[in-house]
């Protein structure tokens, strides 16, 4: 099964995927994962990417869509693909079609999570994640039970993105409503999407998300 999930950032496309990884053999293609570390690698594809996320604008298509034909090149074939920040442009869509349609994948669902906006800012203002572990965690909505120390793995070592904050978050909507949003119809009219509202509990969205895989 190959699976999109769309929504703006902070509508909680990385924990859902990171559920389905859990739950099911499939595995999370994140861009902004892989960008992320070709930037801590200091790649050719970091160095060219890095003052472009700190925008909050978008990375050029060919770098991203080279990116998943990799990665999708280093999975087993049974293996089931999620597309967590992935397509992001018409041009992104067009290009998964002709990657799936070379390695024999079909695209089984678009899950858009939907989502008050105005609820983001404070949702992405306030994230980080354990440095060791990559358990995420908020200043107001999940603190670790012990201050200062990772719930999952006991480390004490934590991180923040850089483009997590105010000003770099309305971009990356902006960005989102004009060029990633419009890419829905595509979709739509191939009898794909199903909406989720991502404002649940996180439970709840997983929830909703499964009896959507299981038709
Ligand atoms: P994310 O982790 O998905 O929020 O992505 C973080 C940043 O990486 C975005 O704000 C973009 O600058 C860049 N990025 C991630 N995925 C893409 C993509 N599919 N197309 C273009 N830029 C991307």
């Amino acid at each position: 099964m190959n699976i999109i999930l769309l929504g703006p950032p902070g509508a909680g496309k990385g924990t859902q995927a990171q559920r389905l990884v859990d739950a099911h053999a499939m595995r999370q293609l994140s861009t902004g994962d892989m960008l992320r570390a070709a930037v801590r690698a200091g790649t050719p594809t970091g160095l060219e990417a890095k003052a472009v996320m700190e925008r909050g604008e978008l990375v050029s298509d060919a770098i991203v869509s080279s990116l998943i034909g990799e990665e999708l090149d280093s999975m087993g074939a049974d293996t089931g693909a999620i597309f967590d920040g992935y397509p992001r442009t018409a041009e992104q869509a067009r290009s998964l079609d002709s990657i799936l349609d070379a390695r024999g994948r079909t695209l089984d669902h678009v899950i858009e999570l939907e989502v008050n906006e105005d609820a983001l800012v404070d949702r992405i203002c306030g994230r980080y994640t354990c440095a060791s572990c990559g358990k995420g965690y908020h200043d107001k909505f999940e603190l670790p039970q012990v201050p200062g120390v990772c719930d999952k793995c006991g480390s004490t070592e934590f991180k923040r993105r850089p483009d997590d904050n105010e000003e770099t978050v309305r971009t990356r909507m902006a960005e989102y409503r004009a060029k990633t949003a419009p890419i829905l119809p595509i979709y739509e009219t191939r009898g794909i999407v199903s909406r989720v509202n991502g404002m649940e509990e996180i439970d709840h969205v997983s929830a909703a998300i499964e009896a959507i895989l299981k038709g």
